[in-house]
């Protein structure tokens, strides 16, 4: 059915010169970087560009001001520039306000990122609701620097009243009922995550476009999280008709294929993905639902609970580079990226192929029980804002990151700020227990499915009641 196989050079091609002309730009959650990177997809095949104005509430977020950056740099009191925004945009923590000041190396340290681990990485990092400034360098270059200088230190950014982007095309099939794509435009230049998943955005909806289908088909691109927030709360009926869909992430390194589940593990979309990977007799990973990974958890949050899948080269969290300078175009090929492709169109033509009994939902009806405890989430459309509740880092990029301090991700302590820091699993049993808080699903039951002991679900509990974030039923 899609005849994709006899064009594979063209398709490859395309994504060289996509990869080419995208990799540069300094992409961010608002701004031009997002809007120049949406014209370049537009030319290979058209979608239509919504705009939603800076602090517009969208469930329990609100669009921040748009940020733009021109230039960033510091320079030795000699005058050379040590690190330079030209060079590399991951130099500059992500929605810095602006600076412009001579200081010491003490105050600079507190505002530099490196990685230890990865010493010759440049780590991606972004303080999108902290007003904050900071740059981010190799280890290498950072240990090198003089202590006893003074250090001119330049963002030229702005934070202005402005909008946040997104695009969509609906492709529309036979019936009303709708599979997603959806992807990210938010990362500054890095290859696998996730400008690879863009570029497969794009050649997947120019594919689909031309073909007789039976279902509908809605491609979202934009921002993570607060981006694909606010369009589930401009759009939210049209997500009725969902039936599951896809992240594109992290689709093109050398790893191989792996398959992060959908929060349901058995529905229409596992049950595709697994067929096809099945039969392709290729080795494969198969991930559990991990609350951590991207927009999984808004699009299956308890309003909407719409099963989504992730098929990767080279998963997120899992390898080395991620969120890294290294992440760059050497890491990642449009040859693996058409093998992606490939396996997506064969599950597409598996779903396009299933019948009504493929449809029918196993789930397991849960009766209450009277002795255990539930509660329901204040925010049952989105994850809502740890952050604006202290129960998150304000610094971001570093969550799950391997080569973060090299620890395991549960004993990871995160800063929140000066005093304050906040562990890995209690991240993740917040997490958990806000998606799973339907009135259905109790804690001892949240605690059995996650594996997390039932001390920590109760005192994860207890901080999101006193956020305000759930309530016992
Ligand atoms: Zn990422």
């Amino acid at each position: 059915m899609l005849q994709i196989r006899q064009n594979s050079d063209e398709v490859i091609r395309e994504a060289d010169n996509l990869f080419r002309d995208l990799f540069p730009l300094c992409r961010s959650i608002t701004g031009n970087g997002v809007r120049q990177s949406l014209s370049i997809l537009r030319k290979i095949t058209d979608f239509n560009i919504s705009e939603v104005p800076s602090r517009t509430q969208c469930y329990d977020w609100v669009i921040p001001d748009e940020w733009n950056i021109i230039d960033a740099y510091i320079e030795d009191s000699s005058g050379k520039k040590i690190v330079d925004f030209e060079k590399n945009s991951l130099h500059v923590v992500n929605y810095s306000i602006p600076i412009d000041t001579t200081i010491s190396f003490n105050d600079l340290a507190e505002h530099i990122n490196a990685l230890p681990s990865l010493p010759d990485a440049i780590p991606y990092r972004t303080t999108y609701y902290k007003r904050a400034w900071g740059f981010c360098m190799t280890h290498n270059e950072y240990k090198n620097l003089d202590k006893n200088q003074h250090y001119h230190v330049v963002i030229d950014s702005s934070l202005k009243l402005g909008s946040l982007t997104y695009g969509e095309y609906l492709i529309r099939g036979e019936s009303e009922k709708e599979i997603l794509f959806l992807t990210y435009c938010c990362h500054p230049s890095m290859g696998n995550d996730n400008l690879s998943g863009l570029v497969l955005w794009i050649l997947l909806l120019k594919l689909l476009k031309n073909q007789k289908l039976h279902y509908s088909y809605r491609f979202i691109v934009a921002p993570e999280t607060i981006g694909h927030i606010a369009y589930l709360s401009q759009n939210e009926k049209a997500m009725k008709n969902a039936i599951g869909g896809f992240i594109l992430s992290c689709v093109a390194g050398p790893d191989k294929i792996s398959y992060h589940q959908t929060f349901k593990g058995n529905s229409i979309i596992d049950k595709a993905v697994l067929g096809v990977l099945d039969e392709s007799k290729s080795d494969y990973t198969n991930y559990m639902f991990d609350i951590n990974s991207g927009d999984e958890k808004h699009y299956s949050a308890p309003f909407f609970r719409i099963p989504i899948g992730t098929i990767c080269k080279s998963k997120f969290f899992e390898y080395d580079f991620y969120h890294t300078s290294k992440d760059d175009l050497d890491f990642i090929s449009s040859e693996r990226l058409f093998e992606t492709m490939l396996t997506y169109c064969r599950i597409i033509e598996k779903i396009e192929d299933f019948n009504a009994s493929d449809f029918v939902s196993v789930d397991v009806v849960q009766t209450r029980n009277n002795d255990e405890h539930y509660y329901i989430s204040l925010s049952p459309h989105c994850e809502p804002r740890l952050g604006a509740r202290g129960l998150y880092p304000n610094l971001g990029g570093m969550i799950k990151q391997k080569l973060f301090k090299n620890h395991h991700y549960h004993d990871q302590k995160y800063k929140i700020d000066n005093t304050t820091y906040i562990d890995g699993i209690t991240i993740d049993a917040m997490r958990w227990i806000l998606f799973y808080s339907d009135g259905k699903t109790s804690l001892e039951r949240i605690s059995k499915i996650t594996s997390l002991s039932f001390e920590l679900i109760q005192n994860a509990t207890k901080k999101l009641v006193s956020a305000n974030l759930i309530r016992k039923e």
